[in-house]
């Protein structure tokens, strides 16, 4: 009679573990491991193992992992047997050249050390509306430890280390940092002013007068004005450096790409 009973009982839990069995979905695992762990939130989740989850129920890109990028971007597509979509590696630049030397103070701020707070008080301390407050908030958020605040006052990206995620863009509380394709070499212009000339040249002596020099200098036709400032196209410019030698403040530089991805 016991055994009789024993043996229902072991088939009524057999038959339990069957139905009410947690199904793990191996290709989440797999993803986790291929993933950087920064846990930065690039990607819009809550953390790596977040993102493995939506990517692997379709509800995230591909691509989605910044820092990542196009490698796990390719291994994901590989674990989920999906066609790799393409990615293009960025890197962070600030557009401003305001340092101490070239851009004043409007009163002298002695409150906490985060430039989304400065920016509170009064639109912040710096003459120039736009400029970098130099508090360095994009230097705390940095998962990667690619930003330090030079003795200018300015923030200088490491290209090195910048994994393009865009975490400092989202931080700065003057909008002044940009993603660009890592692979770009052509002209930087480092001001994000919309103000007319005098009054731009009233707060930074390096920062953008709206003269057009540029434009009438550029072989390329790269060059286009959008609320006061040059918009260079990436596509066109030839890194000839010829708006470079008309620019009387010396708004406008060049960059050198350095691909190491
Ligand atoms: S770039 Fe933006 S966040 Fe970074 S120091 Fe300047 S104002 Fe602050
Ligand atoms: S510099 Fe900005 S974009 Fe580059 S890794 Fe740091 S937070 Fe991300």
């Amino acid at each position: 009679m016991l055994g009789g009973m024993g043996a229902v009982f072991g088939l009524l839990l057999a038959w339990a573990a069957q139905v009410f069995a947690i199904e793990v979905d191996e290709r989440i695992e797999s993803i986790e491991e291929i993933l950087p762990g920064a846990n930065c939130g690039a990607c819009g989740c809550a953390g790596c193992s977040n993102f493995a989850e939506k990517v692997a129920a379709g509800e995230c890109e591909l691509t989605s992992c910044i820092p990542g990028g196009k490698e796990v971007a390719d291994q994901i597509a590989e674990i989920l047997c999906l066609e790799c979509q393409e990615t293009v590696p960025l890197v962070a630049v600030v557009r401003c050249a305001g340092s101490h030397e070239h851009a004043g103070d409007k009163f002298i701020y002695g409150g906490a050390v985060d430039c989304r707070l400065a920016e509170k008080m009064w639109d912040g301390f710096k003459n120039c509306p736009y400029g970098c407050l130099g508090l360095g908030t994009c230097v705390q958020v940095c998962p990667f430890g690619a930003i330090t605040m030079g003795e200018d006052g300015l923030p200088l990206v490491d290209e090195e280390k910048c994994l393009g995620c865009g975490l400092c863009q989202d931080v700065c509380p003057r909008g002044i940092i940009d993603m660009i394709p890592r692979d770009y070499s052509g002209g930087l212009v480092l001001c994000s002013s919309t103000d007319r000339g005098k009054k731009v040249k009233e707060a930074c002596a390096v920062g953008c007068i709206a003269c057009r020099a540029c434009i009438k200098a550029c072989p390329e036709e790269a060059i286009s004005f959008v609320d006061n400032l040059p918009v260079i196209d990436v596509e066109k410019c030839t890194d000839c450096g010829e708006c470079i030698q008309v620019c009387k403040p010396g708004t406008i530089r060049i960059r050198k790409a350095k691909v190491h991805q």
